[in-house]
Protein backbone atom coordinates (compact mmCIF):
# COMPACT_ATOMS: atom_id res chain seq x y z
CA UNK A 1 0.00 0.00 0.00
CA UNK A 2 1.43 2.95 -0.80
CA UNK A 3 1.08 6.04 1.32
CA UNK A 4 1.03 9.78 -0.31
CA UNK A 5 1.33 12.72 2.04
CA UNK A 6 0.22 15.94 0.43
CA UNK A 7 0.83 19.04 1.92
CA UNK A 8 0.64 17.84 5.46
CA UNK A 9 0.83 20.19 7.81
CA UNK A 10 -0.03 20.49 11.78
CA UNK A 11 0.11 23.51 13.91
CA UNK A 12 -0.54 23.55 17.50
CA UNK A 13 -1.95 26.59 19.51
CA UNK A 14 0.32 28.11 22.54
CA UNK A 15 0.15 26.54 25.17
CA UNK A 16 0.22 29.91 26.94
CA UNK A 17 -2.16 32.28 25.73
CA UNK A 18 -0.34 35.61 26.74
CA UNK A 19 3.32 34.47 25.35
CA UNK A 20 1.54 33.47 22.06
CA UNK A 21 3.81 31.38 19.95
CA UNK A 22 2.26 28.55 18.25
CA UNK A 23 4.48 25.60 16.99
CA UNK A 24 3.88 24.75 13.33
CA UNK A 25 5.18 20.44 14.16
CA UNK A 26 4.89 19.35 10.67
CA UNK A 27 5.03 21.84 7.91
CA UNK A 28 4.15 21.12 4.54
CA UNK A 29 5.41 18.05 4.23
CA UNK A 30 4.86 16.12 0.62
CA UNK A 31 6.21 12.79 -0.63
CA UNK A 32 4.88 9.45 -1.65
CA UNK A 33 5.63 6.45 0.25
CA UNK A 34 6.24 3.92 -2.25
CA UNK A 35 4.14 0.20 -1.85
CA UNK A 36 6.32 -2.39 0.13
CA UNK A 37 9.51 -0.23 1.56
CA UNK A 38 10.83 0.36 4.70
CA UNK A 39 10.55 4.19 5.62
CA UNK A 40 12.75 5.74 8.31
CA UNK A 41 11.25 8.81 9.45
CA UNK A 42 14.76 10.78 11.38
CA UNK A 43 15.70 13.86 13.04
CA UNK A 44 16.49 15.52 16.53
CA UNK A 45 13.87 15.67 19.36
CA UNK A 46 10.68 17.51 19.01
CA UNK A 47 11.22 17.61 14.45
CA UNK A 48 7.93 16.47 14.23
CA UNK A 49 8.39 12.79 13.61
CA UNK A 50 5.76 11.50 15.97
CA UNK A 51 2.97 14.56 14.87
CA UNK A 52 3.64 13.17 11.51
CA UNK A 53 2.97 9.64 12.37
CA UNK A 54 0.32 10.57 14.44
CA UNK A 55 -1.30 12.29 11.57
CA UNK A 56 -0.51 9.11 9.09
CA UNK A 57 -2.28 6.82 12.17
CA UNK A 58 -5.53 9.62 12.89
CA UNK A 59 -4.75 10.03 16.20
CA UNK A 60 -3.83 13.51 15.32
CA UNK A 61 -5.61 15.75 12.56
CA UNK A 62 -3.41 17.79 9.89
CA UNK A 63 -4.19 21.45 9.95
CA UNK A 64 -4.35 21.17 6.77
CA UNK A 65 -2.90 18.98 3.60
CA UNK A 66 -4.34 15.45 2.96
CA UNK A 67 -3.40 11.84 3.67
CA UNK A 68 -3.73 9.13 1.05
CA UNK A 69 -3.57 5.01 1.08
CA UNK A 70 -3.22 3.96 -2.01
CA UNK A 71 -5.79 6.22 -4.06
CA UNK A 72 -8.29 6.18 -0.98
CA UNK A 73 -8.46 9.46 0.68
CA UNK A 74 -7.59 8.65 4.82
CA UNK A 75 -7.54 12.14 6.07
CA UNK A 76 -11.06 12.01 7.29
CA UNK A 77 -11.45 8.48 7.98
CA UNK A 78 -10.95 7.18 12.24
CA UNK A 79 -7.72 5.41 13.24
CA UNK A 80 -9.74 2.16 13.57
CA UNK A 81 -10.77 2.35 10.26
CA UNK A 82 -7.31 2.90 8.15
CA UNK A 83 -5.85 -0.40 8.59
CA UNK A 84 -2.82 0.58 10.36
CA UNK A 85 -0.65 -1.42 13.27
CA UNK A 86 0.92 0.77 15.67
CA UNK A 87 4.13 0.11 18.38
CA UNK A 88 5.20 2.70 20.65
CA UNK A 89 8.60 3.19 22.51
CA UNK A 90 6.81 2.02 25.52
CA UNK A 91 4.96 -1.10 24.68
CA UNK A 92 1.54 -0.63 26.21
CA UNK A 93 0.61 -3.88 26.79
CA UNK A 94 -2.31 -4.96 29.21
CA UNK A 95 -0.46 -6.40 32.18
CA UNK A 96 -2.86 -8.40 33.58
CA UNK A 97 -3.36 -10.11 30.12
CA UNK A 98 -1.34 -13.04 28.36
CA UNK A 99 0.79 -12.61 25.66
CA UNK A 100 -1.88 -14.69 23.61
CA UNK A 101 -4.72 -12.45 24.90
CA UNK A 102 -2.94 -9.36 24.05
CA UNK A 103 -1.93 -10.56 20.96
CA UNK A 104 -5.89 -11.20 20.57
CA UNK A 105 -7.30 -8.31 21.94
CA UNK A 106 -7.51 -6.34 18.14
CA UNK A 107 -9.39 -9.39 16.77
CA UNK A 108 -12.04 -9.98 19.58
CA UNK A 109 -12.99 -6.10 18.51
CA UNK A 110 -13.51 -6.26 15.46
CA UNK A 111 -17.13 -5.87 14.22
CA UNK A 112 -19.87 -7.20 11.70
CA UNK A 113 -18.42 -8.28 8.53
CA UNK A 114 -14.51 -8.26 10.01
CA UNK A 115 -15.85 -10.83 13.01
CA UNK A 116 -13.72 -13.84 13.49
CA UNK A 117 -14.49 -16.87 14.38
CA UNK A 118 -12.50 -18.35 17.55
CA UNK A 119 -10.23 -20.75 15.47
CA UNK A 120 -9.30 -17.87 12.99
CA UNK A 121 -8.13 -15.63 15.50
CA UNK A 122 -6.36 -18.55 16.61
CA UNK A 123 -4.74 -19.29 13.91
CA UNK A 124 -4.28 -15.65 13.27
CA UNK A 125 -2.89 -14.92 16.53
CA UNK A 126 -0.04 -17.77 16.41
CA UNK A 127 1.02 -16.61 12.38
CA UNK A 128 1.68 -12.96 14.29
CA UNK A 129 3.32 -14.97 17.25
CA UNK A 130 5.88 -16.72 15.34
CA UNK A 131 6.38 -14.02 12.77
CA UNK A 132 8.22 -12.33 16.13
CA UNK A 133 9.43 -15.74 17.60
CA UNK A 134 7.39 -15.50 20.82
CA UNK A 135 5.02 -18.53 19.67
CA UNK A 136 6.67 -20.57 22.76
CA UNK A 137 5.81 -17.25 25.43
CA UNK A 138 2.36 -17.32 24.71
CA UNK A 139 0.74 -18.11 28.39
CA UNK A 140 3.55 -15.39 30.26
CA UNK A 141 2.01 -12.32 31.69
CA UNK A 142 4.41 -9.01 30.13
CA UNK A 143 6.06 -9.34 33.82
CA UNK A 144 7.83 -12.10 33.29
CA UNK A 145 9.23 -11.07 29.95
CA UNK A 146 12.34 -9.00 28.84
CA UNK A 147 11.98 -5.72 27.35
CA UNK A 148 12.89 -7.27 23.90
CA UNK A 149 9.57 -9.42 24.17
CA UNK A 150 7.49 -7.05 25.10
CA UNK A 151 8.17 -5.41 22.04
CA UNK A 152 8.26 -8.30 19.94
CA UNK A 153 4.65 -8.47 21.68
CA UNK A 154 3.76 -5.42 20.66
CA UNK A 155 4.94 -5.73 17.39
CA UNK A 156 2.58 -9.11 17.25
CA UNK A 157 -0.17 -7.30 18.44
CA UNK A 158 0.33 -4.90 15.71
CA UNK A 159 0.60 -7.63 12.57
CA UNK A 160 -2.41 -9.54 13.85
CA UNK A 161 -4.71 -7.75 12.06
CA UNK A 162 -2.56 -7.50 8.51
CA UNK A 163 -2.27 -3.88 8.98
CA UNK A 164 -1.70 -1.86 5.05
CA UNK A 165 0.88 0.09 6.72
CA UNK A 166 2.59 -0.44 9.47
CA UNK A 167 3.75 2.18 11.94
CA UNK A 168 6.62 2.17 14.76
CA UNK A 169 7.53 5.58 17.01
CA UNK A 170 10.88 5.12 18.38
CA UNK A 171 10.23 1.33 19.31
CA UNK A 172 13.46 0.17 20.43
CA UNK A 173 14.40 3.51 22.67
CA UNK A 174 13.77 1.58 25.53
CA UNK A 175 15.88 -1.55 24.76
CA UNK A 176 19.61 -2.18 25.94
CA UNK A 177 22.22 -1.89 22.98
CA UNK A 178 22.52 -5.35 22.04
CA UNK A 179 18.47 -6.35 21.75
CA UNK A 180 18.29 -3.00 20.28
CA UNK A 181 20.93 -3.84 17.26
CA UNK A 182 18.99 -7.38 17.21
CA UNK A 183 15.30 -6.38 17.40
CA UNK A 184 15.51 -3.88 14.46
CA UNK A 185 17.56 -6.76 12.22
CA UNK A 186 14.09 -8.02 13.18
CA UNK A 187 11.90 -5.72 12.33
CA UNK A 188 13.24 -6.03 8.92
CA UNK A 189 13.18 -9.26 8.17
CA UNK A 190 9.32 -9.24 9.38
CA UNK A 191 8.97 -5.89 7.09
CA UNK A 192 10.33 -7.96 4.06
CA UNK A 193 8.60 -11.27 4.69
CA UNK A 194 5.06 -9.04 4.95
CA UNK A 195 6.15 -6.52 2.76
CA UNK A 196 3.96 -4.33 4.86
CA UNK A 197 4.55 -0.32 4.16
CA UNK A 198 6.36 0.78 7.02
CA UNK A 199 7.29 4.01 8.61
CA UNK A 200 9.65 3.86 11.36
CA UNK A 201 10.50 6.32 13.56
CA UNK A 202 13.59 7.42 15.26
CA UNK A 203 16.57 10.02 16.38
CA UNK A 204 18.79 7.51 15.73
CA UNK A 205 20.52 8.12 12.67
CA UNK A 206 22.61 4.84 12.72
CA UNK A 207 19.52 3.01 13.05
CA UNK A 208 17.59 4.29 10.26
CA UNK A 209 20.71 4.31 8.07
CA UNK A 210 20.95 0.60 8.97
CA UNK A 211 16.99 -0.49 8.24
CA UNK A 212 15.92 1.65 5.89
CA UNK A 213 15.25 1.46 2.41
CA UNK A 214 14.73 5.08 2.02
CA UNK A 215 15.02 7.97 5.11
CA UNK A 216 13.29 11.53 5.31
CA UNK A 217 15.73 13.89 7.18
CA UNK A 218 13.43 16.44 9.01
CA UNK A 219 14.45 19.84 10.82
CA UNK A 220 11.83 22.15 13.07
CA UNK A 221 8.93 20.38 11.41
CA UNK A 222 10.74 21.17 7.80
CA UNK A 223 12.00 18.22 5.48
CA UNK A 224 15.53 18.50 4.64
CA UNK A 225 16.15 15.71 2.27
CA UNK A 226 14.80 12.28 1.07
CA UNK A 227 16.79 9.64 -0.24
CA UNK A 228 18.20 6.39 -0.12
CA UNK A 229 20.51 6.11 3.19
CA UNK A 230 23.46 5.54 1.42
CA UNK A 231 22.97 8.61 -1.23
CA UNK A 232 22.03 11.25 2.03
CA UNK A 233 25.02 10.17 3.09
CA UNK A 234 27.18 10.59 0.22
CA UNK A 235 25.50 13.94 -1.15
CA UNK A 236 23.53 15.72 1.53
CA UNK A 237 22.27 19.13 0.52
CA UNK A 238 22.93 21.13 3.92
CA UNK A 239 24.82 21.10 6.84
CA UNK A 240 22.39 19.87 9.07
CA UNK A 241 22.08 16.63 6.98
CA UNK A 242 25.32 16.48 6.49
CA UNK A 243 26.11 16.30 10.52
CA UNK A 244 23.00 14.80 11.36
CA UNK A 245 24.40 11.70 9.50
CA UNK A 246 27.70 9.40 10.22
CA UNK A 247 29.41 8.68 12.93
CA UNK A 248 32.04 9.89 14.07
CA UNK A 249 30.01 13.01 12.84
CA UNK A 250 31.37 15.14 9.82
CA UNK A 251 34.44 17.27 10.99
CA UNK A 252 33.65 21.27 9.91
CA UNK A 253 35.76 23.53 9.55
CA UNK A 254 35.80 27.17 8.42
CA UNK A 255 37.34 27.46 4.75
CA UNK A 256 38.18 30.00 2.16
CA UNK A 257 37.72 30.14 -1.80
CA UNK A 258 40.58 32.02 -3.85
CA UNK A 259 41.37 31.87 -7.54
CA UNK A 260 40.11 28.02 -7.62
CA UNK A 261 41.98 27.12 -4.71
CA UNK A 262 40.21 25.72 -1.27
CA UNK A 263 42.25 27.31 2.10
CA UNK A 264 42.15 26.14 5.07
CA UNK A 265 44.05 28.37 6.95
CA UNK A 266 47.38 29.05 4.98
CA UNK A 267 47.05 25.45 3.46
CA UNK A 268 45.49 24.93 0.05
CA UNK A 269 43.87 21.87 0.19
CA UNK A 270 41.85 21.14 -2.98
CA UNK A 271 41.01 22.99 -6.27
CA UNK A 272 37.29 23.64 -6.46
CA UNK A 273 35.37 25.45 -9.84
CA UNK A 274 33.23 28.13 -7.23
CA UNK A 275 33.46 31.77 -6.87
CA UNK A 276 35.78 33.24 -4.43
CA UNK A 277 33.44 33.45 -0.89
CA UNK A 278 34.01 31.86 2.77
CA UNK A 279 32.21 28.72 3.29
CA UNK A 280 32.07 26.09 5.79
CA UNK A 281 34.21 22.70 4.72
CA UNK A 282 32.45 19.34 6.02
CA UNK A 283 35.22 16.47 5.55
CA UNK A 284 34.03 12.99 6.34
CA UNK A 285 36.56 11.14 9.05
CA UNK A 286 37.33 8.86 6.15
CA UNK A 287 38.18 11.56 3.93
CA UNK A 288 41.27 11.95 5.20
CA UNK A 289 45.11 10.56 3.80
CA UNK A 290 47.80 10.48 5.86
CA UNK A 291 50.56 11.92 3.73
CA UNK A 292 53.43 13.52 4.58
CA UNK A 293 53.15 15.94 1.77
CA UNK A 294 49.48 17.04 2.43
CA UNK A 295 48.44 20.13 2.00
CA UNK A 296 46.43 20.18 5.72
CA UNK A 297 48.61 20.38 8.78
CA UNK A 298 46.85 19.41 11.53
CA UNK A 299 48.07 19.53 15.10
CA UNK A 300 48.50 15.66 16.59
CA UNK A 301 46.65 15.44 19.84
CA UNK A 302 45.90 11.25 19.89
CA UNK A 303 45.71 8.35 18.12
CA UNK A 304 43.21 5.56 18.73
CA UNK A 305 43.67 2.10 17.53
CA UNK A 306 39.95 0.16 16.72
CA UNK A 307 41.06 -3.15 15.29
CA UNK A 308 40.78 -2.72 11.74
CA UNK A 309 40.86 1.13 11.96
CA UNK A 310 43.17 3.90 13.34
CA UNK A 311 40.99 6.77 14.60
CA UNK A 312 43.25 10.13 15.16
CA UNK A 313 42.65 13.07 17.00
CA UNK A 314 43.95 16.45 16.21
CA UNK A 315 43.35 19.98 15.85
CA UNK A 316 43.33 23.13 13.63
CA UNK A 317 42.77 26.48 14.13
CA UNK A 318 40.14 26.51 11.48
CA UNK A 319 38.17 23.98 13.07
CA UNK A 320 34.53 24.76 14.24
CA UNK A 321 34.64 21.85 16.37
CA UNK A 322 37.69 21.23 19.60
CA UNK A 323 38.99 18.18 17.75
CA UNK A 324 39.17 16.76 14.16
CA UNK A 325 38.30 12.91 13.90
CA UNK A 326 39.98 10.74 11.04
CA UNK A 327 39.52 6.94 10.11
CA UNK A 328 42.36 5.48 8.15
CA UNK A 329 42.94 1.92 8.09
CA UNK A 330 45.20 0.51 10.75
CA UNK A 331 47.69 -1.03 8.83
CA UNK A 332 48.79 2.77 8.50
CA UNK A 333 51.77 4.03 11.12
CA UNK A 334 51.29 6.93 13.10
CA UNK A 335 54.15 7.85 15.07
CA UNK A 336 52.31 10.03 18.45
CA UNK A 337 55.54 11.65 19.00
CA UNK A 338 55.16 13.68 15.70
CA UNK A 339 53.74 16.16 17.21
CA UNK A 340 51.84 17.55 13.84
CA UNK A 341 49.95 14.98 11.07
CA UNK A 342 49.96 16.18 7.35
CA UNK A 343 46.70 14.77 5.40
CA UNK A 344 45.14 15.13 1.41
CA UNK A 345 42.08 14.88 1.38
CA UNK A 346 39.69 12.99 -0.73
CA UNK A 347 37.69 15.16 -3.06
CA UNK A 348 34.31 13.27 -2.96
CA UNK A 349 34.55 12.79 0.98
CA UNK A 350 34.33 17.00 1.48
CA UNK A 351 31.91 18.99 1.22
CA UNK A 352 31.29 22.55 1.04
CA UNK A 353 28.45 25.21 2.50
CA UNK A 354 27.58 28.64 2.29
CA UNK A 355 28.36 30.23 5.65
CA UNK A 356 25.05 31.96 5.85
CA UNK A 357 22.59 29.65 4.45
CA UNK A 358 24.44 26.96 5.07
CA UNK A 359 23.21 25.28 1.81
CA UNK A 360 25.54 23.19 0.14
CA UNK A 361 27.57 24.82 -2.57
CA UNK A 362 27.27 22.90 -5.95
CA UNK A 363 30.76 22.86 -7.68
CA UNK A 364 33.56 20.70 -8.72
CA UNK A 365 36.27 19.59 -5.94
CA UNK A 366 39.45 17.82 -6.75
P1 LIG B 1 9.49 14.39 17.66
O1 LIG B 1 8.61 13.18 17.66
O2 LIG B 1 10.29 14.56 16.41
O3 LIG B 1 10.35 14.46 18.87
P2 LIG B 1 6.98 15.84 17.96
O4 LIG B 1 6.25 15.52 16.70
O5 LIG B 1 6.58 15.10 19.18
O6 LIG B 1 8.55 15.70 17.70
O7 LIG B 1 6.83 17.40 18.26
C1 LIG B 1 7.05 18.40 17.30
C2 LIG B 1 6.80 19.75 17.91
O8 LIG B 1 5.43 19.91 18.23
C3 LIG B 1 7.55 20.01 19.21
O9 LIG B 1 7.94 21.35 19.26
C4 LIG B 1 6.52 19.70 20.27
O10 LIG B 1 6.78 20.43 21.44
C5 LIG B 1 5.24 20.17 19.61
N1 LIG B 1 4.07 19.40 20.05
C6 LIG B 1 3.88 18.07 19.93
N2 LIG B 1 2.69 17.69 20.41
C7 LIG B 1 2.09 18.83 20.87
C8 LIG B 1 0.82 19.12 21.47
N3 LIG B 1 -0.08 18.15 21.70
N4 LIG B 1 0.55 20.42 21.80
C9 LIG B 1 1.45 21.39 21.55
N5 LIG B 1 2.64 21.19 20.98
C10 LIG B 1 2.98 19.94 20.63
MG1 LIG C 1 8.56 11.60 19.06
Amino acid sequence: MKVVLQNLTKIFPSRDKKAGKEVVAVNDFTFEIPDGKLIGLLGPSGCGKSTTLYMISGLQKPTSGKIFFGDDDVTELSTENRGIGLVFQNYALYPHMTVKQNILFPLQNLKGADKMTKEAMDQRAHWAASLVQIDDLMDRKPSEMSGGQQQRVAIARALVKMPRVLLLDEPLSNLDARLRLQTREEIRRIQRETGITTIFVTHDQEEAMSISDMIVVMKLGVVQQIGKPQNVYDDPVNLFVAKFLGTPPINVLEGNIKGGKLYIGQDAVLDVSAPDQEVFVGIRPEGFELDDNGALHCKLSNVEVMGRDVSIVSTNPASCNPVIRSIINADNKVDITAGEVRYSLKPHKVFLFNKETEERIRCEVK
